[in-house]
């Protein structure tokens, strides 16, 4: 029996999300083979080979680059059993079934793989949908990174002196608990997340490190969801990987609640974390039960200033709630905030991605927008009712895309120039402050949303 599992995408990181199901399948005795295709090309006889070909949909656009290659396993292998698991199988069930997945899968779906590759025969299972209340408890094993290409062919951290350090990640948790209404992992999840033990994380670090990793990007959708989890894993980490550094994902909330935990992450080598800000409107905030205000984003920032440690916000300027003041108010914070280094340009541009089952649709302001669920951008697309917004995010994109990979300064300011431009304001040069950059990834990554077109 021969398992072939396959990532289309996962933030320009190793996936965790093949090497967690080849470590169960191999342990049951199957031979697995495993694609990153965003970094090895796979050729028509690995997808012969396999009797089970496995589609890992961790995101929206791993999900859409899938669908291309699902349509060529079925040309090449149509006797092959099909199986798609990942946060974004079940949201797109009826998608994935239409174009010929035998089985949808949720995002802990390891146990299920293992029972499928036994048995081929075995009826696909209905359970993972998304409003599944079961969820598996997994005894979870470390991931078997073997096949996958070297950490040094993914994402690096950029050093504020421009050194490249090889990066690697796990998983400390899956899942959070969490309800923000726009989040994908809610419908999924529904409050609930799964704690990774300390020993597989930090075996799996280990791995890593020896492969050449010297920063470790935590991939949790919140790293403080279980903080006492977290302080074990940051005091083993520091322990056991002395000159390794790390960075985390987590809320707003969560960096206010657990303050005194910040001078902990900086002490056991956390450079940055990311959190996803979103807005800087209270009201919005609201609609997207975000759990924070702009004040506590602001105290927030204060707070990982003080500790050391950067804060590197991600945003969704682009709802349909955006006023161009609102947008022009939210750079000019950054600008206040002294933040114009720690925000991706990419971050400037992100529009609100309305994806199936998303809550996002219980609110009479996206139903009164969105127009019919489009199949080929799974999505929810929408029209702002000022067209001028979406003009705004058009040029705000263009300028994103043509500036590749120069100063965040230069571009920032460019967008301040075009919305400014867009409410018939003169540009103002920004003061001048600290502005130095700090560490980032090579490969900004952005969740909930995606900087894609919609028309
Ligand atoms: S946006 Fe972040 S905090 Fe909110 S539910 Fe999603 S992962 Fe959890």
């Amino acid at each position: 029996m021969r398992a072939l599992l396959v990532s289309t995408y996962d933030l320009g990181r190793q996936p965790f999300g093949l090497a967690s199901p080849a470590a169960w399948l191999r342990r049951a005795g199957v031979e697995v083979d495993c694609a990153d295709t965003s970094r090895q090309p796979l050729d028509d006889s690995r997808i012969r080979a396999a009797s089970m070909i496995a589609f890992y949909l961790p995101m929206h656009t791993a999900t859409r680059m899938a669908a291309p290659l699902i349509d060529r396993v079925r040309r090449v292998n149509p006797a092959a059993r099909l199986c798609a698991y990942g946060l974004y199988a079940p949201l797109n069930a009826g998608w994935l079934r239409e174009r010929g997945i035998h089985d949808v899968l949720g995002p802990e779906a390891e146990e299920e793989l293992v029972a499928l590759a036994a048995d081929l025969t075995r009826s696909a299972p209905q359970g993972a949908t998304p409003n599944s209340q079961n969820i598996p408890r997994l005894t979870f094993i470390q991931p078997d990174r073997q096949g996958l290409a070297s950490p040094d062919r993914y994402a690096s951290l950029q050093m504020p002196d421009g050194s490249l350090r090889v990066m690697g990640s796990t998983d400390a948790t899956r899942g959070c608990k969490h309800l923000c209404r726009h989040c994908p992992i809610v419908p999924v999840y529904q409050g609930q997340f799964r704690v990774v033990p300390v020993d597989i994380v930090i075996d799996d670090i280990r791995v890593q490190v020896a492969a050449g990793a010297r920063h470790i990007s935590f991939g949790d959708p919140d790293f403080l969801n279980g903080p006492t989890h977290a302080l074990r894993i940051a005091e083993r980490f520091a322990r056991e990987f002395p000159g390794v550094t790390y960075d985390a994902t987590i809320k707003i909330e969560h960096l206010l609640d657990h303050a005194e935990m910040l001078s902990v992450l900086r002490d056991t080598g956390c450079l940055f974390i990311t959190s996803a800000v979103e807005s800087i409107d209270d009201d919005v905030l609201v609609q997207l039960r975000k759990g924070h205000t702009r004040a506590d984003f602001a105290w927030a920032v204060a707070l990982c200033r003080q500790s050391g440690i950067r804060l590197t916000p991600t945003f969704i300027p682009f709802t349909p709630w955006t006023t161009l003041e609102g947008y022009v108010e939210m750079l000019d914070a950054l600008d206040e905030l002294d933040l114009v280094e720690d925000v991706a340009p990419i971050q400037l541009a992100i529009r609100l991605l309305v994806t199936a089952e998303s809550p996002l649709l219980e609110l009479p302001d996206i139903a009164a927008v969105v127009q019919p669920f489009d199949p080929t951008s799974l999505t929810w697309p929408w029209r702002h009712s000022d067209s001028r917004v979406d003009a705004l995010h058009e040029a705000v994109m263009r300028i994103v895309r043509d500036a590749g990979n120069a100063p965040r300064a230069e571009v920032f300011d460019a967008i301040s120039v075009v919305a400014r431009e867009s409410l018939g304001q003169a540009s103002a040069p920004r003061a001048q402050r600290d502005g130095s950059a700090g560490p980032r990834v090579t490969e900004p990554w952005y969740c909930c949303a995606e900087p894609m077109e919609q028309f």
